[in-house]
This record gives C-alpha cells, structure tokens and sequence, in this order.
C-alpha cells in the first residue's frame, strides 16, 4: 500500500479509503481453524462501470484440513450471494457479515480435495474503484469486496482470473496474460493465470484507455502503462524501475519472481502493490515528470514485490513487516541513487511523524492486535517507526552484518507467511548475536 505521505493533494482522500479497506479487512483465523487451505481461485467477474457494480463466478479449490469438515466460511465483503454449488448440486448457505457460510451437505474429511462454486454480484463502496468518465476500473486491497475469497494474508493461493472488459482497454492483472478474447456482446474476456500462491489482498487488475510502453530488463519483460502521457512522458517517469529491480534483488538475495511487472498510472489511487503489477495515481507520475527525484513511492511499490509479496505477514498484527519494510527498503533505494543524504532525510522524516505520534501518545508497540480499526497514528506506528526501527537494527549491526540479515530472512521465507519471530531469528541466525533486548524495546514494547 501507499506509504500515504503527505506528496499529493490526493493523500488525505487515499488515506481515509485506506483506513476505511483496512477496516473492512477480514482476519479469520489461520487454516486450522479455517478447516480449509484454498489452494486455487477460478473467478469470472464482470465489471459494470456504469452502475459501479461487479457480478461473478468464482470456484473455490481447497484442502480439508480437519476431521468430518461440514461448513466452510470465505469472506465475501458486502457482495450478495446468488448461488453455492458442489459437484453441481446446490448447497446451502448463509450470510454473516461481510462473510459466507456453507453447508457442505455432509462431513468432508482431512485432506480430500474440493471444489466449492459461488456466484454473486454486488456494487463495492471499496475494493474496486469505477472512473465511468475515464474509461477505467481497478481493484484496490480489500478483494473480498469484488471476489469471494479468504481475505486473509497467510492464506497463499493461486488465481485464474478473468474479467470481461468494454472493448479497446487496456489492462493488467496478476500473474501472465492468458488470452484476450472479444465476447461479441462489445466486451473482451481478458484471462491471467497467476501459477505462483500470493495471498489474496494481492489479487486484481487495474483496466482503462492506456498508452502502453513496452521494455524488458534482463529476464524481465516490463510495461508501463498511462492514460494522458505520450509513451515518451511514460519512459521517463518509470526510467528508474530497471535499476530498482535490481537494488532490490541484490538486498533481497531473491530474484524479481515473476516474468513481467507492470506499472500502471491510475486515476487515484495514490499507491498499491498487486501481484507482478503496481498502481500509482497519474498526479504522481506527472509529478514526476517535474521532479524525478520523487522516486520513493515507486520504490515503496515496487520494494512490495519482494517484502509483502513474497513473503507476506502472517496476519495484520505483523503488517510492519510489508509496510515498514517497503519504507525502509524505498529509502535504502534513494541512497543508492542519490548517496547517504537522501537515506538520511527519508528516515529522519519517518523518525519526526514517528516522535509527533509518540509525543501525542499514539505509540504503540509495532506487533499489535487490533489492526481492524486502524487509525493515522497506528499506520504512522507502521510505516515509518516500522522503517526508523529498521535503520536502528542497521546501525546496530552494521551494514555487512544487517544486509546479510535481510537476505537471509527474504530467501528463507520466500514464498511464505511470516510472524516477527521469523524476522528476529533470521537476524539473530545471520548475527550470531542475541537481538531479544532490541525487538522487546523496539518492536514488543512501545
Ligand atoms: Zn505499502
């Protein structure tokens, strides 16, 4: 997500959507008391700009992974329900808030595998964003508003997704494109298959009129896409992308893991990771454009592929470890480009929107539990005492000691869900030192 600095005239309205998707964020508990681990979404979902709502079909695989299982729960945000099926034959169901429960119609044991079909439609206050008079349609964080899912971080799966778009948009989604083919009802079905478990909050596609520019960085195909810039304003804006692949691939110790990233400016959305794909507003490319040097909310996204994407906080009590990395690794980025100065000025602003929180006690410790009303101050608490605690271990360390650290952790966990302890013992692994004194002042404790 947006680090939500204040750049943008837009950053006040992005971050109470944000606080507003936050809020909404389903947290089931974990795959054992789930009963199920999905290991796969099959979903057509047809978007409707005009009346700003969304319809579709989603096949749900999963594993039982609990005795004589006879009801599954999956997040559903505000959509309604039309139909549950298994094997064909209809199931019975009923609606909790912001989730659905279905009857399996008689005990499933452990470790069968399955197929649950749910159809439904809805109009999503958020999760999707329609601009009707832009031509453009996106997806942003809160999926379990626009598909029937787990919405909840740990739960990796893979996605087939296709979404029925107006005719003449261009689009990315997750994973590689399939196919795009026209309807004959003025739509084309465009199909990705993301082959690769991400969790869900990553799934989405973002569709509008765009210029697209096409470019490829050693074994990655890159694409930028705009609406209103010429694909000449596009180059500049993302001239940057080749080398942070590379910066963080270096720290990371941990290649990009997909074939292609897009990036793609979007009507308003200030700034949100998805898998193999970001979005950022088109204000802040045109900024860009005046003042290249801006480059830390690009790098905050495109950091993500790595710290949030690939390995991804267990649960939102450990939210830091996707936030205030991405914003710590963005300003590790500004160092390398633009020298220590930079580094320094990105964590001492993080350090004083720290302190304010702190002097109005707003502090909390960086794991804490009640992540589903989340206030200004407990994103400030996220974000950017996640990344000033993250330069504190730097200089506790030192930089061979730290970075050697992070690669150990990112490569061991790649792929994977992660609590702080998986942090703290990488580090602690890679030191050879006992961290626990500064995790219990710095990350336990507030
Ligand atoms: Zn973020």
């Amino acid at each position: 997500m947006t680090p939500a600095m204040p750049r943008t005239a837009l950053a006040w309205s992005v971050l109470l959507v944000l606080l507003l998707l936050a809020a909404e964020t389903p947290a089931l508990a974990q795959a054992g008391v789930r009963g199920i681990d999905v290991v796969g979404y099959v979903a057509t979902i047809r978007p409707d700009m005009q009346t700003r709502s969304v319809s579709g079909t989603v096949d749900v695989h999963f594993r039982v992974v609990a005795d004589g299982l006879t009801t599954i729960v999956l997040d559903r945000g505000e959509l309604a329900i039309e139909d549950v099926r298994h094997d064909g034959k209809r199931l019975e169901f009923e609606l909790l808030p912001r989730r659905l429960r279905v009857q399996l119609g008689r005990p499933f044991g452990r470790d069968t595998s399955a197929v649950v079909t749910v159809s439904y439609r809805g109009q999503p206050r958020f999760g999707m964003q329609f601009h009707p008079e832009r031509r453009q349609v996106y997806t942003i964080f809160s999926t379990s508003q626009w598909l029937v899912c787990i919405d909840a971080p740990d739960d990796k799966a893979t996605l087939d997704l296709t979404v029925a778009l107006p005719a003449g948009l261009l689009a990315a989604g997750p994973g590689a494109l399939v196919s795009e083919q026209p309807g004959g009802d003025g739509t084309v079905a465009h199909r990705w298959r993301q082959s690769r478990p991400v969790s869900t909050f990553l799934y989405g596609f973002a569709a509008g009129p765009f210029v697209q520019l096409d470019g490829r960085h050693g074994q990655t195909s890159l694409r930028y896409l705009g609406a209103g810039q010429s694909r000449d304003e596009l180059g500049r804006i993302f001239d940057t992308t080749p080398d942070m692949l590379d910066f963080f691939a270096s720290r990371a110790g941990v290649s990009y893991p997909d074939d292609a990233y897009t990036q793609v400016l979007v009507a308003q959305t200030a700034g949100q990771e998805a898998s193999g794909f970001s979005m950022l507003s088109e204000a802040y490319g045109r900024a860009l454009l005046n003042e290249p040097a801006g480059v830390s909310l690009m790098a905050h996204e495109l950091a993500h592929q790595w710290w949030g994407n690939l390995v991804t906080c267990e649960d939102w009590r450990h939210f830091w470890l996707n936030e205030g990395f991405a914003t710590f690794m963005a300003a590790a980025y500004e160092e390398r480009r633009f020298g220590p100065e930079a580094y320094r000025e990105q964590i001492e602003r993080a350090r004083q929107r720290y302190e304010e929180v702190r002097l109005k006690d707003g502090d909390k410790a960086l794991v804490f539990a009640n992540w589903d009303r989340p206030t200004a101050n407990d994103r400030t608490v996220v974000y950017q005492k996640g990344a000033y605690v993250l330069h504190l271990l730097r200089q506790q360390l030192g930089d061979d000691v730290f970075w050697a650290g992070i690669r150990r952790y990112t490569t061991a966990h790649a792929g994977r869900s992660v609590t702080t302890e998986d942090f703290q013992r990488s580090m602690e692994e890679s030191s050879r030192m006992s961290l626990g004194s500064f995790f219990e002042n710095w990350v336990y404790r507030r």
